[in-house]
């Protein structure tokens, strides 16, 4: 016990836990230990931040290649103490956080089958993170939001990756009236928070045409060629290309009809540290003109 040093290194944490498994440690050295964990911010890992490309609400029901990586990626990631998501399907006036208790699930989509409709996802909310995000961002005035809840942009995700719904879940809006750079700017005062437990999740499609969409297996070649350059363009850590997408060529205007669906991403990279690996955990386009690419930094 006299070595462990609650500042110190993984080595000395690796040898506490070997004693603490030998049976070496009282009870009330534990309960001591346990106060340093839960207050010493070393204890707490600097979590991922994740962009999900989110498609059709069916991926909460149906078994396929992007439900079941959800679910991979779900038990690959550290426990996360909250989980704050920036769904392309909340946009109001002005930055918004859900800050109720209990958030409903809301089925903010028609012409599914009622199966969809029955399904919830109970998770907690969290009124004292959403008073920790509204702090944390200096930019803008955040107000809480009483009347929202969970979109399908964030449950229908999560139901796969946490499917306990055990950990408090609230989001954060998209403010309509804000430029890209704005929301890329605001994703950014968001980093603290990866260091207090948070996982940051962007839900959106970095390419969405719903008014082009088919039922093809073969994605038009605009989709694909536009998917790729995003694609090079994270990888090359071009943020600023990224959000000045409007000038990435005629497929832009194609790929981005509207931004509520691309704008989630920016927010996830605006959290990417400068040396922070990047890793994409979907990538496919689907029904000609929606991308499933996601990707995982840290
Ligand atoms: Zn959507």
């Amino acid at each position: 016990m006299t070595d462990f040093r609650p500042d110190g290194s993984w080595l000395d944490r690796r040898a506490f836990l070997r004693r603490l498994a030998l049976g070496w440690v009282s009870m009330s050295a534990l309960t001591t230990i346990g106060q340093i964990m839960k207050t010493d911010p070393a204890t707490t890992p600097k979590m991922p931040v994740l962009f999900v490309g989110h498609g059709s609400p069916m991926n909460a029901l149906e078994d396929n290649e992007f439900s079941r990586a959800w679910a991979g990626l779900g038990a690959a990631l550290p426990q996360p103490r909250a989980i704050l998501c920036v769904s392309a399907h909340w946009e109001t006036d002005g930055t918004r956080v859900t800050a109720m208790p209990k958030p409903k699930t809301i089925h903010d989509f028609w012409g599914f089958p009622p199966d969809l409709y029955k399904k919830l996802y109970p998770a907690p909310g969290s009124p004292e993170w959403a008073k920790t995000t509204r702090g944390t961002i200096r930019s803008t005035t955040v107000e809480p939001d009483m009347s929202w809840g969970l979109d399908h942009g964030t449950w229908s995700v999560l139901c796969r990756m946490f499917p306990a719904a055990d950990v408090p879940v609230f989001q954060l809006s998209l403010d309509r009236k804000l430029p890209p750079r704005r929301h890329y700017e605001i994703g950014r005062e968001l980093a603290p928070l990866r260091e207090q437990g948070l996982l940051i999740v962007g839900s959106g499609n970095l390419v969405h045409n719903l008014g082009m969409m088919e039922w093809t297996d073969k994605a038009f070649d605009w989709a694909a060629e536009f998917d790729s350059k995003v694609a090079a363009l994270i990888g090359k850590h071009d943020h600023d290309a990224l959000i000045r997408y409007e000038a990435l060529g005629p497929g832009a205007a194609l790929a981005i009809p509207t931004n509520e669906h691309y704008l989630p991403m920016l927010y996830a990279l605006a959290l990417q540290g400068k040396d922070e690996p990047l890793d994409f955990f979907t990538e496919k386009v689907v029904l000609g003109s929606i991308s499933m690419r996601g990707f995982r930094i840290g």
